[in-house]
């Protein structure tokens, strides 16, 4: 029989009524992320996940490490069916794991009976299978406390299993099961990373990019492009909704004081952000801002640019390190992309001292020189949408 991938569900099994809907939306999940790599046969049963190639052109490698980035899922493994026959058993654990079991110094057979009405109990389909494999491998010791190699053989409705070590699926929960929020996306490190991490609860994203030319370039924008194709393989398709952000920050330069212009900015992205969700049903913002790492971001300044917005502002970066948030970049694979030195409109116009214990009232008396309205309709209504379709 051919080889598989078993996908096991994480806290979705937690989830108790609801359960079905998770393995639902985690299966559509998985369906549509394996549509590059060949047919697939996905389905669910026991807390477990089968995807099942069609014919011989499916791509199985492909496929294995998509489902390595699908949220849902704690647990990934290949695995080759055989007959539910204690012999059957061994000579598939024999063939398919006999490169595993030569490089090996010791080993243990671990057995799962889904099947509660096999004859055997897991402890005897253990001893069976890892005795005759002993005879075949005599250079091989038993270790059940840390062997070199788990053989795992499990017997399940249709058949029985086996497979070599699981390695960790993405965790979290299926997107689309946490409702939808707008994620702020700049060319820098955290914003992936902050998308990324709320996209892991299950929230489908929408991505919002303020660009400003001709003070940004077109480089910058097909940067944020690529990280947003890039975070595709965790989030999915996605939509990035590019906002025209020139005029705003013009207006600010010109009629406010340079000291609150970043702080100012900011509050616009809030609005336009806000605008973004209103317009795709989503109930949070999400941003990457992070506890005291620049002077817009201090407590103070925080509660400023915050106070435009009625939705929630998601930071899931609030308390990391730069160091912490570099480390989870480069394991998601947009660290890369992040440091290539394009301008972003956050870099535009700085002010040499900004302000970063600011009072609100006097924000507010510097925005009466702004036609805020006007302003945020006219972005609104310049903004352009760009699908991001999931890469192979
Ligand atoms: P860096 O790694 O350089 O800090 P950053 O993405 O955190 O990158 P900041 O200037 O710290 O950039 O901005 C704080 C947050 O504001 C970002 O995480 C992002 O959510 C949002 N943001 C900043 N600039 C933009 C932009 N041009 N478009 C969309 N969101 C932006
Ligand atoms: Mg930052």
């Amino acid at each position: 029989m051919n080889e598989i991938i078993l996908l096991k569900l994480g806290e979705v099994v937690l989830k108790g009524l609801n359960r079905r809907s998770f393995e639902d939306k985690l299966t559509s999940n998985i369906r549509r992320r394996l549509t590059h790599y060949g047919s697939f046969r996905v389905y669910s049963k026991q807390s477990t996940i089968y995807v099942e190639p069609q014919d011989g052109a499916c791509d199985l490698e492909g496929a294995y490490a998509a489902c390595r980035q699908v949220f849902g899922v704690v647990a990934v493994t290949r695995a080759r069916p055989c007959p539910k026959d204690k012999d059957a058993m061994f000579h598939c654990a024999r063939n398919y794991l006999d490169r595993e079991l030569r490089a090996a110094q010791t080993f243990k057979v671990e057995t799962k009976r889904a099947d509660k009405k096999f004859p055997m109990n897991s402890m005897e389909i253990s001893q069976y299978v890892g005795g005759l494999l002993h005879d075949e491998y005599p250079h091989l010791r038993v270790d059940v406390h840390q062997p070199d190699l788990r053989v795992h053989v499990e017997v399940r409705e249709k058949a029985a299993y086996v497979h070599g070590p699981t390695q960790p699926g993405a965790g979290g929960l299926p997107i689309g099961m946490g409702g939808t929020a707008v994620s702020l996306l700049s060319g820098g490190i955290d914003s992936p990373v902050s998308s990324y991490m709320i996209a892991k609860r299950g929230v489908q994203l929408e991505l919002v990019h303020f660009f400003s030319p001709p003070y940004t370039s077109q480089q910058a924008l097909e940067k944020v492009c690529a990280l947003a194709g890039e975070l595709t393989g965790w989030c999915g398709r996605m939509t990035l909704h590019i906002v025209p952000f020139t005029e705003i920050q013009e207006a600010i330069r010109r009629d406010c004081p340079e000291d609150h212009f970043t702080l100012i900015m900011r509050r616009f992205m809030m609005r336009l952000a806000e605008g973004v969700a209103r317009r795709t049903g989503a109930k949070a913002l999400v941003t990457g801002e992070c506890l005291g790492q620049v002077a817009s971001q201090t407590m103070d300044a925080l509660t400023v640019s915050g106070q435009v917005c009625q939705l929630p502002v998601l930071r899931p970066v609030i308390g990391m390190d730069k160091e912490e948030i570099i480390r989870i970049s480069r394991r998601i694979g947009t660290f890369e992309t992040s440091i290539l030195p394009y301008e972003d409109c956050c870099t535009v116009f700085t002010p040499r001292h900004p302000k970063t214990h600011p009072h609100l009232d006097e924000v507010l008396a510097y925005e009466q020189a702004l036609d805020i309205g006007g302003l945020v309709q006219r972005a609104l209504d310049g903004v352009e949408r760009r699908t991001i379709a999931m890469g192979k």
